[in-house]
């Protein structure tokens, strides 16, 4: 079963069968607001939506399996047709603030070590409406989302195409409408996928999940830094700036022990110097079998009081939603557990 998501109204038409264009603009108009019964269409003929309900039970490919709360933080596990299970999050910020974060793929490719969707490997890409999906299925939780992140399971760039083609959808004008700048785009460093973000010219934010600032360090937690090391990630950082002139995020998952020295600051500092970059930093979320240690309170101040000496811009973030495994980095196994 195909997601109506991401397609033009000629290929709604045709998925499902429908006659006159108008017929496949009710659809979307009502998938838009998280109508997942064709019964409940009430301006499309009776015979059409008797047809359709049993041909298809739901506007939405994807079913919710299983709903998680805390502190404010959503996190849904999504099953697809084909058995795939990934999750997304509704965060919000406490002032009526919400933002989606949406998984790319079915696990990663990446392997990132301190992360825990990096442990299941690549099952499969998403498809661009699987991923604009999940935006719709967060929303039928109640409240209006006005941000995304593509920070769920999955390196966003490495399904390059997908993730593009959803961004564009849920910026669709008579769709969600949500504005580019609104929308954050998660890489580990894929150089290769940055270079064409920088083409396309779209004027979405780019985080780079930076971890460490040099490259023995980033090498050994981050794969991806042995084809793309530093100097090369730090290009084309330089290099996206330059067209788009837009404040980019390093995310810098702090780990007892590894990242958190002065020296590792300085290093840090000296990635920033070129770049309109805030330093994330995000002390990490146990995930036990990973072998890791979250930073102590007091280690985490003072890397702070280097990065402040060094007038590093930096903010620093305590996720939300550890409880239910929807922080950063800790999507994924639970959503094996369910096969
Ligand atoms: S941090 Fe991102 S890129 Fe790295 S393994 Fe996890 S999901 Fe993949």
């Amino acid at each position: 079963m195909e997601s109506l998501f991401c397609k033009t109204n000629e290929e709604i038409m045709s998925i499902l069968g429908l006659d006159k264009p108008f017929q496949a603009k009710i659809v979307y108009q009502n998938m838009i607001k998280g109508i997942s019964d064709f019964g409940a269409m009430t301006s499309l003929p009776k015979a059409l939506r008797e047809r359709l309900q049993s041909e298809r039970k739901s506007t939405f490919t994807g079913e919710i399996i299983r709903k998680e709360e805390a502190d404010s933080t959503i996190k849904l596990a999504v099953r697809f047709p084909d058995g795939a299970i990934i999750e997304c999050v509704r965060l919000s910020d406490g002032n009526g603030r919400y933002t989606a974060c949406l998984s790319s793929q079915v696990g990663c490719a990446m392997g990132c070590a301190f992360c825990k969707t990096g442990t299941m490997g690549l099952v499969r890409n998403l498809t661009a409406g699987e991923i604009a999906e999940q935006f719709a299925l967060l929303e039928t939780l109640g409240e209006k989302i006005s941000h995304i992140v593509f920070m769920g399971m999955g390196e966003a760039l490495a399904n390059f195409t997908a993730a593009i083609d959803a961004v564009q959808e849920l910026h669709r004008e008579d769709g969600f409408n949500i504005s580019y700048r609104r929308m954050t785009i998660s890489t580990c460093g894929l150089v290769p996928g940055i270079k064409k973000l920088t083409e396309l010219n779209l004027p979405v934010r780019l985080a780079v999940s930076l971890v460490a600032a040099d490259d023995k360090t980033r090498s050994s937690i981050m794969k991806i830094n042995r084809s793309y090391p530093l100097s090369e990630l730090k290009a084309a950082l330089i290099s996206f700036q330059r067209h788009q002139d837009r404040r980019l995020t390093l995310e810098y998952c702090m780990l007892h022990g590894i990242n958190t020295s002065a020296e590792s600051a300085e290093e840090l500092a000296s990635f920033c110097r070129g770049l309109d970059a805030l330093v994330n930093l995000i002390p990490w979320n146990p995930i036990p079998e990973l072998g890791f240690e979250t930073p102590r309170e007091a280690e985490i101040r003072v890397f702070e009081s280097y990065l402040k000496k060094l007038r590093v811009n930096y903010t620093i973030r305590r996720s939300k939603g550890r409880s239910i495994s929807g922080a950063c980095g800790q999507l994924a196994t639970e959503t094996s557990k369910m096969q």
